[in-house]
């Protein structure tokens, strides 16, 4: 599985084009088109879970966050976020929320030597 094609809604599309090109971030809006470029790379990258997906995106996230303009700081303060909202979602979208392993230490961490997460 896997691919060469992603598909971002305009309004992300848009919002990640301020940052990468205007350095305008409006930090929510920022931080969640981040977090979905993020996602849908790992779907390309052949991840199927949703969960798991979504917690490799908030990890990701920072250095991607980075690569297009914001600080470290800023870009790790958005993921942080971002996963505070994942832990409310409820319903439908309830099966984008992180497992408990995706925190610091747990199965999911990308980088179990670095002390901060996401
Ligand atoms: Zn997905």
């Amino acid at each position: 599985m896997g691919g060469t094609r992603a598909y971002l809604t305009p309004e992300r599309c848009y919002d990640l084009y301020r940052l990468a090109f205007r350095h305008d971030v409006v930090f929510s809006r920022t931080a969640r088109a981040l977090d979905v470029l993020a996602h849908e790379s790992w779907h390309l990258r052949g991840v199927r879970n949703e969960a798991r997906t979504e917690c490799y995106a908030l990890q990701s996230g920072v250095k991607l966050g980075e690569r297009l303009g914001v600080s470290a700081q800023t870009a790790a303060r958005m993921m942080r976020a971002q996963l505070i909202e994942n832990s409310l979602l409820i319903g439908g979208d309830s099966e984008y929320r992180v497992p408990p392993e995706c925190r610091e230490g747990g199965a999911l961490d990308l980088a179990p030597r670095r002390m901060t997460f996401p």
